[in-house]
């Protein structure tokens, strides 16, 4: 039995509809952004928060847990300015209660979402796993505080463990069963396409001015499908023992500004937008672009889809 924490999420519940076909699958997650419904049906759901210590035991002692991938967190950067406290409450010190409580279980097998946001603001073109990690907001911070804690765990108690780092996750399912669905919606792509599809009256550009070709952020978009296959190839691999600990950048290595993105979406929907220019947004690095070459490297993993893959398959599940 895998334990999925944070299932309901938007990339937890791709990776869930994935991993049930071939794994038994409970899921835990207390449902503050993620959704009942987008649980697949054959995974067992249990409604609870990951540093509720109760729960978290009561799971361990029904179940034989093999493993346990944790994508329950808060991942806004800019609500991350506002209220640090949040961040670090969830991403941190509940996840320090499920570390502890897999410690006393001796479970230590962990797969930990992080992201291209542990970078800051890094002047390479594209990142690596080397490049220096500086975060420039709590999101970030939370991030590489239990990148650090998994380090350590390691060398101390043999946590074995994969951290992924995801630069920017967009898409849908395949079957537009399910897709992104954050309320209130602060990413691109979802709000650009809830705009074209009537929903919104404009948006909103943040920053025209960063040194970049356009002067819009560039970042790497990664369908969420892609992330998925990751996540299973690697918890095969700590599950056989292949690896013990490793970091993997997970992205498409492709920059898209904020303006090249509009344009994208104005293609695949056949409308136009109306684009309002805006102040820059507190916490936003002006790109992000991975080098994911170490994950294809170890375990094989190359996104396979591109942002036209990406923009179709939101669409798709926006006009559902
Ligand atoms: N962005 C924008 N308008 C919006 C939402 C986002 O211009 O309504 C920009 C944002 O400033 C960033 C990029 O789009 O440069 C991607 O933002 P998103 O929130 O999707 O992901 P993030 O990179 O913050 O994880």
């Amino acid at each position: 039995m895998i334990l999925i924490v944070g299932g309901a999420g938007y990339i937890g519940s791709h990776f869930v509809k994935k991993l049930v076909k071939n794994y038994d699958v409970v899921v835990l997650d207390n449902l503050s952004t993620g959704h009942r419904w987008a649980v697949d049906a054959k995974a067992i759901f249990i409604e609870g928060d990951l540093g509720d210590s109760t729960i978290v035991q009561r799971i361990f002692d029904t179940y034989k847990i093999k493993a346990v991938i944790h994508f329950a967190a808060f991942s806004l950067v800019s609500e991350s300015v506002i209220d640090p406290m949040k961040y670090y409450e969830n991403n941190v010190a509940a996840t320090l209660n499920l570390l502890k409580a897999m410690k006393r279980n001796q479970i230590n097998k962990f797969i930990f979402s992080s992201t291209a946001a542990t970078y800051g603001m890094p002047t390479v073109d594209f990142i690596d796993e080397k490049t220096p990690t500086n975060p420039i907001n709590p999101y970030g911070q939370s991030k590489l505080m239990v990148e650090q804690m998994l380090e350590d765990f390691a060398q101390s108690y043999q946590m074995k463990y994969v951290v992924l780092r995801y630069f920017n996750a967009a898409g849908a399912h395949e079957t537009a069963e399910i897709g992104e669905s954050h309320n209130p919606e602060t990413h691109l792509i979802p709000i650009i396409l809830q705009h074209l599809a009537g929903q919104r009256d404009s948006i909103s550009v943040f920053g025209t001015d960063y040194d970049t070709p356009d002067g819009t952020c560039i970042r790497d978009y990664i369908h969420v499908t892609d992330l998925a296959k990751a996540h299973l190839l690697a918890l095969e691999a700590l599950l056989s023992s292949t690896i013990e600990t490793a970091t993997y950048n997970l992205g498409n290595g492709n920059g898209y500004s904020v303006k090249q993105i509009i344009e994208t979406c104005e293609l695949v929907t056949g409308k136009k937008a109306n684009v309002q220019y805006a102040k820059r947004r507190a916490g936003d690095p002006a790109k992000l672009v991975a080098n994911a070459g170490k994950i294809y490297t170890e375990l094989g993993w190359k996104a396979q889809l591109d942002i036209l893959d990406i923009i179709k398959s939101a669409w798709a599940w926006h006009k559902k």
